[in-house]
């Protein structure tokens, strides 16, 4: 799962990213409302969280700008007034929810579990392919019935696959998605992920459900 923070109170800023990765998401944070924009139009992210009140450009116009784009990434606002007017404005011009700060990290973390189940982000909780299972909440990969050990950034890149299961994906749709924007693009880091996962998953098995199609991406392929 990756998510966007845009937020100008630095040490808020830094915590909320820190909370978030230990939760295991992906996180790009920025500083100010014209990079949140940049961001929200370049990589794919499954919820952004954004502060209403940003240098350079505030948070209701960024929200304008990505849908007039057509990016359908659920948005949370965070807002500092508490103020009635701001809050309804925030949901009429098409936020999801919205968090008035100071608030309970335990409360955005749930909140932030409700919308992107909300929007299909995360739609179920197990996802299943043939005899593999992945769990969302418990971060638990099976196949046959047997766990298997998986690290943070392994489970990410299944998990990718397996909600855009029979569809076929491109290593730079991985990589946008499981990374951040700060990593090093020029690597082959999709095809090593790949390879570590098939070891794990595949090797054993006569069904291989992690294919390659050669010159577009992967596919993990999974009985209807
Ligand atoms: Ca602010």
């Amino acid at each position: 799962m990756h998510i966007l923070i845009a937020e100008d109170e630095q040490d808020l800023n830094r915590i909320l990213k820190r909370k978030l990765e230990e939760e295991h998401y992906v996180v790009d944070s920025c500083f100010d409302g014209k990079s949140a924009l940049e961001y929200l139009l370049l990589a794919e992210y499954d919820g952004a969280i954004l502060d209403i009140m940003l240098p350079e450009m505030n948070g209701f116009d960024i929200l304008k700008e990505i849908r007039k784009n057509g990016v359908q990434t659920p948005v949370m606002f965070l807002t500092a007034l508490s103020d009635t007017k701001d809050i309804v404005r925030g949901l009429d011009e098409g936020a999801d929810d919205y968090m008035v700060k100071p608030f309970e990290f335990s409360e955005l973390l749930a909140r932030l579990r409700v919308l992107l189940r909300k929007h299909n982000t995360i739609n179920e909780n197990i996802y299943r392919c043939g005899d593999l299972e992945v769990d969302v909440n418990k971060q638990l990969v099976k196949r046959g019935g047997k766990v298997i050990e998986v690290s943070p950034k392994e489970f990410s890149v299944l998990l990718y696959l397996i909600r855009n299961q029979n569809i076929v994906v491109s290593r730079q749709q991985i990589e946008s998605n499981v990374w951040n924007i700060d990593h090093d693009i020029s690597s082959n880091v999709v095809d090593v992920y790949i390879r570590f996962l098939r070891r794990k998953i595949d090797e054993g098995f006569e069904d291989k459900i992690i294919q390659t199609i050669r010159g577009v991406g992967y596919v993990l392929k999974c009985e209807k």
